[in-house]
């Protein structure tokens, strides 16, 4: 090995290659000094009968472009071989043939007289993996952040070679929650009435400080040593698929952490966006340039080209150098990442962060090669815009926008449906204000190619928690929930909330505290009934019951939406099929209400009575409906 080293560094060319790159390596990212020939290999094993036959194999390592490379494997070929300004990185294309047969690909690296060998294992496809789950209507998300839901394994709490260190009492710091703190609490997530769980994410953010949030990869390819291996996590996803619950991972396109081998010496300057002006800067953590967030600058038509790449090429912190997905070679590294955990893991759906930041064509691209691999698959993207349904239906697959966009991606994260829901129970009831934002939102459902695909919400990690934001009123939660669970879209619901848990987003760690009972020696355990306090249980049993209906019930997985307009402070809708008709009535009134149906009379007429599906008691005459203050019933009309 060390004479590889020094036969490279004779090289004539190697001085050119090495002169050029430190020229725009200055500063910001440093060329590790004491690289070995091949450090990486990624992706680390690919597989034999993948719809695309071909894969391009990242190698990293000291002067590896200057090598000589082989792949002896039958039914393997490589069919390209390409380089970039960093001469640490060797680009190959491999083509392996359907016929070809599960085994270790050897890679021989030869350097003149040096020659070292690697292997990258060639895998059979799992039995019965090819067919990811997806996720629709049908089923509830229970959304959590690692970190802090519970620590199943205090051996991986501080890890040799990550720095961030771990302290409970502190915000920013890491708590030790892990994988095993999940798989121990599956059961629980189940009988909640959950169907789908969805981690922040759970790959390794090696980061000197808040590597807690996880948003910040510093290795593609591996599960972050302090909440387990890459084979734990193929352990809880497992679990989770014994148990009936599906898996959604969360996927980074926009930016990795600063600690990642690819932004320590990247490939090449057009990896990450705005390099000369991070590298330019003696101070570039202060004067690194943020993006202008306004995601309405994709969809608006009069935007200019200041503004636009103001939105997709700045860096979203400045630990979290911004990628550039126009690079070829950069667009092809996080698809076959992506393809690389559906495949190794069994995934069933994917949750893609901060959706409208990466240039549009680079999304699009990565969405339709997951999609060309994994038909079924689930997918849905953060769109954080809360102004407009317009901005937000401009991401979703199917809409036909003015300026040709034509988005890969079938559902987004229901902002706009969010904040209505959000605002309607604390406001009074007025021609422009309370319950009217959700109808008004709902409304605006015809921009959408299909609104049933949204993924709607009342809180998660980025939010302040809903108890919080309606005053920690019990009843107003309880009443969004009721919403939430039946209304259209995909419910999701953040680890907590079904417990009350409060926090207000100032800073964010606030909304994102410890679930009780997840530590041992916590002081009650609020994942059992005796752990938990009345109020608790109230929301708890609220929510369950709602969620074991919800389950079994084909009229909310794929029934017709009719709303009624908002009157008197009472808002109706219905969930209608051939078969079933259930009718949610809200009052947001401080009193009690008695509500003549009438009105309703072309989604109630040949039904008498109706059972409530949150106390099981039968009304038996459905003329008039009494209602308690601040209070949504759920009823199954019957004949
Ligand atoms: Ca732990």
């Amino acid at each position: 090995m060390h004479s590889f080293l020094i036969s490279a560094l004779r090289s004539t060319t190697f001085r050119l290659f090495a002169c050029l790159f430190c020229c725009f390596s200055a500063g910001l990212f440093a060329q590790p000094a004491d690289l070995p020939p091949l450090q990486r290999i990624d992706p680390p094993f690919w597989w034999v009968g993948m719809n695309n036959p071909n894969v391009e194999v990242l190698l990293y390592g000291k002067n590896i472009a200057q090598a000589t490379v082989t792949a002896e494997y039958a039914g393997v070929k490589i069919l390209k071989r390409e380089t970039t300004e960093n001469p640490n990185y060797l680009f190959l294309t491999l083509a392996i043939s359907p016929k070809a047969k599960p085994g270790n690909i050897t890679f021989h690296i030869r350097k003149g007289a040096d020659a070292i060998f690697r292997t990258m294992p060639l895998l059979a496809r799992q039995k019965g993996l090819k067919e990811a789950q997806g996720f629709s209507q049908a089923d509830a998300v229970y959304m959590l952040m690692p970190d802090r839901f519970s620590n199943g394994d205090p051996s991986n709490d501080v890890v040799a070679g990550f720095s961030d260190g771990m302290h409970r009492d502190s915000l920013n710091l890491r708590h030790g929650g892990d994988l095993q703190g999940i798989i121990n609490h599956l059961d629980y997530i189940r009988d909640l009435g959950m169907t789908a769980v969805w981690c922040t994410p759970l790959i390794e953010n090696n980061m000197d400080k808040y590597s807690y949030h996880g948003y910040a990869f510093t290795d593609f390819y591996a599960i972050d040593k302090r909440f387990g291996t890459n084979t734990d996590y193929r352990r809880y996803v497992d679990s989770c698929h014994k148990r009936g619950l599906k898996v959604i991972q969360d996927i980074v396109l926009n930016h990795m952490g600063d600690n990642n081998y690819l932004a320590k010496d990247p490939p090449s300057p057009a990896w990450i966006n705005d390099f000369s002006t991070a590298k330019a800067s003696t101070n570039w953590k202060k004067e690194f340039r943020r993006p202008n967030y306004r995601t309405s600058t994709h969809s608006d038509p009069y935007a200019s080209d200041y503004d636009k790449r103001g939105m997709t090429e700045r860096w979203f912190d400045w630990m979290m150098p911004d990628f550039n997905g126009n690079d070829p070679h950069l667009a092809t590294y996080l698809i076959q990442n992506t393809i690389w955990w559906i495949e190794f893991a069994g995934l069933d759906g994917l949750r893609v962060d901060t959706y409208p930041y990466p240039a549009k064509e680079f999304s699009t691209k990565w969405a339709k090669a997951i999609f060309a691999e994994y038909p079924r698959l689930g997918m849905f993207g953060e769109v954080w815009i809360t102004e407009s349904v317009g901005m937000s239906s401009y991401w979703q697959a199917g809409v036909k926008n003015k300026d040709g966009f034509a988005s890969a991606l079938p559902a987004i994260t229901d902002f706009p449906l969010n904040a209505a829901l959000g605002a309607a129970f604390s406001e009074k009831e007025e021609w422009g204000s309370g319950m009217i934002k959700i109808y008004n939102t709902l409304a605006q459902d015809f921009l959408y190619a299909d609104a049933t695909k949204n993924v709607i919400f009342l809180d998660n990690h980025d939010l302040t928690r809903y108890l919080s934001a309606v005053g920690d009123d019990v009843r107003k939660l309880k009443m969004a929930l009721t919403l939430l669970m039946t209304l259209r879209g995909t419910p999701q619901i953040y680890y907590g909330t079904e417990i009350g848990m409060t926090g207000i987003k100032d800073p964010d760690p606030l909304v994102r505290k410890d679930f009780p009972g997840g530590w041992q020696g916590d002081n009650a355990n609020a994942f059992t009934p005796q752990g938990r306090t009345e109020k608790q249980n109230e929301i708890f049993n609220h929510l369950r019951t709602l969620g074991a209906w919800r389950k079994t019930k084909a009229v909310v997985h794929s029934g017709k939406l009719m709303q009624f307009v908002p009157s008197d402070g009472i808002y109706a809708y219905f969930r209608y099929n051939a078969n079933e008709t259930v009718m949610v009535v809200a009052n947001n009134n401080d009193t009690e209400s008695t509500v003549k149906t009438e009105r309703f009379t072309e989604r109630i007429k040949g039904f008498t009575k109706a059972r409530n599906v949150l106390t099981g008691e039968v009304i038996t005459s459905i003329g008039n409906l009494t209602i308690p203050a601040k209070t949504a019933l759920v009823l199954e009309l019957q004949k």
